[in-house]
């Protein structure tokens, strides 16, 4: 088997019922990822 550098390719975003920003990515070689923002919070004050 042949490691390689995962490359994360954004699939889709959205909203879980927690109001969580989903990102799913997804490398070609199978690898997946999930990612949860907090949407909604101001990036700044
Ligand atoms: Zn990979």
């Amino acid at each position: 088997m042949t490691e390689h550098v995962h490359v994360r390719q954004v699939q889709g975003l959205g909203v879980s019922d927690d109001g969580l920003l989903v990102e799913e990515s997804r490398c070609r070689c199978g690898a997946t990822w999930t990612r949860t923002y907090e949407a909604g919070s101001p990036e700044q004050e």
